[in-house]
């Protein structure tokens, strides 16, 4: 699945890539800002490399090492791939001598440039690396341009790391995703509510107490309080996530603090994390808030039993369900193999 969903992602960034040169005559992995972000070349690798690694997620595999290596080897294809494609376009226009890109043209093969010989890939290449003018463009008004190798060779290797870095940060990005290593199966999310950030300490006190008594009953009327409160919102406030392994029953409570940034704007803080590990009961619960809410108004011990073993029931032909997928999957996985 990941080899498909990746040939496809680097066919959609070529074709996406070609088709931005034939519209504007401008190539898209040579596009940076302030001289050295290479944007274009970032966008490519990123959306090259969201396939594959989305893949590697859907198809239940642990991003390792590894992927970050064939993710490095299919970068480079893909920059060959663009790089060939837009030459196999690349005419000359012969009213002014210019380079034009179409299909039926003159082709810029049946040329020669002094120096480098027939403009073969290669040596078209080259030529344009080393003779290109470098624009910069300073407050839209003035302009300089230079052309010199060092710098065209220089500004190729910008372009090579965005390309490599784009495809680096697709997998990082698909590698956050949590991973439960004993049942080699990517954990299930869902966003439950948010609290406001002045609530914190005092609710994560709570939190911790009634988890630590194992209260969960407790706990799940405590969490059940919480929504999702625009005006909650729009303050500094904490998301809470919770992730879970259907197939071993462990599930996690994460919360994401989200607080004013500079521009008076409220963003991720990428560096918090709170991760509190909680009974598998609560996240059944949390899970079928709606149903369980109705049930918990009949707080006899009677009831709680039942509930206990609907739950338990339900669990059981939950992870039937589950073993009957994995067993589909694994087969339509290894069909696919074999087609491969
Ligand atoms: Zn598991």
């Amino acid at each position: 699945m990941s080899i498909i969903l990746g040939i496809l992602s680097l066919i959609a960034v070529i074709i996406a890539s070609v088709a931005v040169t034939f519209l504007t005559g401008f190539e898209l992995l040579h596009l940076s800002v302030f001289l050295i972000i290479p944007l274009g070349s970032l966008f490519i690798g990123y959306w090259g490399g969201y396939g594959y690694f989305k893949g590697l997620v859907l198809s239940n595999k642990y991003i390792a090492f590894k992927h970050f290596f064939v993710g490095f080897i299919l970068s480079l294809l893909c920059i060959a791939a663009i790089k060939y494609t837009t030459y196999y376009f690349t005419c000359i226009d012969p009213e002014n001598n210019t380079i034009i890109y179409s299909y039926n043209g003159d082709h810029i093969s049946n040329y020669e440039a002094v120096g480098y010989g027939k403009l073969d890939f290669l040596n078209y290449n080259k030529y344009m690396i080393e003779n290109t003018p470098i624009s910069f463009v300073i407050k839209s008004l003035d302009f300089a341009e230079i052309s010199h190798p060092m710098i065209g060779w220089l500004s190729v290797f910008i372009d090579f790391l965005g390309v490599i870095s784009g495809f680096i940060l697709a997998g990082l990005i698909q590698r956050k995703n949590p991973y439960c290593h004993d049942c080699k199966l990517y954990k299930k999310k869902k966003k439950l509510f948010i609290i406001s950030k002045t609530e914190k300490d005092n609710f994560f006190n709570q939190l911790n107490d009634l988890t630590s008594q194992g209260k969960w009953e407790t706990a799940y009327s405590m969490l059940s309080k919480y929504a999702f409160d625009k005006n909650v919102k729009n303050q500094e406030h904490l998301l809470c996530k919770l992730s879970y392994c259907k197939n071993c029953n462990i599930s996690e409570l994460n919360f994401e603090l989200y607080e004013l940034s500079y521009l008076k704007r409220i963003k991720k803080n990428p560096y918090y994390e709170h991760p509190i590990t909680i009974d598998y009961k609560l996240t059944e619960k949390l899970l079928n808030k709606e149903k369980a809410a109705l049930d918990t108004d009949k707080n006899t011990e009677f009831d709680e039993k039942f509930i206990d073993k609907v739950n338990e029931s339900i669990k059981v032909s939950e992870e039937a369900k589950i073993h009957e997928k994995v067993k589909v999957e694994e087969k339509l996985e290894t069909e696919e193999e074999i087609k491969l």
